[in-house]
């Protein structure tokens, strides 16, 4: 099922974590809706900004998925409203995102000053434009 022109469902909800513990990892109607803004408002444009692959390394996650790979109970990705990606060009990507969509939540994760290791976002229906880095070795996150 494709979501955008350049993103499927599929993208967002493939696992190797999930393959190996053998976990159903299916999003409902209302997941698939939220992955369907999530594109639209964000990764789409991205895309079309940046003319190269953006490979999303996590997309949904259920709850055993979620809790499987460690995430935050609460985590915006359980819901489909969050993704995890990565591309060529990261701080591109990174000060695209943050200038021109309306993320939730724009995360910096590890990784050094000129690329993190993977960069996360999030799209809900209340947008706050919190811009975040996160560390190694760290739990909290702090403003970028
Ligand atoms: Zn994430």
């Amino acid at each position: 099922m494709k979501l955008t022109d350049n993103f499927s469902l599929w993208e967002f909800t493939n696992s190797t974590r999930a393959q190996i513990l053998q976990i159903k990892n299916e999003p409902d109607a209302s997941d698939i809706e939220n992955l369907r803004r999530l594109c639209l408002n964000v990764m789409q444009p991205l895309s079309n900004y940046m003319h190269t692959p953006i490979r999303i390394t996590s997309g949904f996650r259920n709850y055993e998925l979620n809790a499987a790979v460690g995430g935050a109970p609460s985590s915006q990705h359980r819901y489909g409203q969050a993704c995890d990606f990565t591309c060529s060009d990261m701080k591109r990507a990174f000060e695209f995102l943050r200038y021109h969509t309306p993320f939730d939540q724009l995360i910096w994760e590890y990784g050094t000053d000129e690329q993190p290791e993977w960069i996360h976002v999030s799209y809900s229906n209340r947008n706050r434009r919190q811009v975040l880095r996160k560390y190694k070795g760290e739990s909290k996150y702090r403003p970028f």
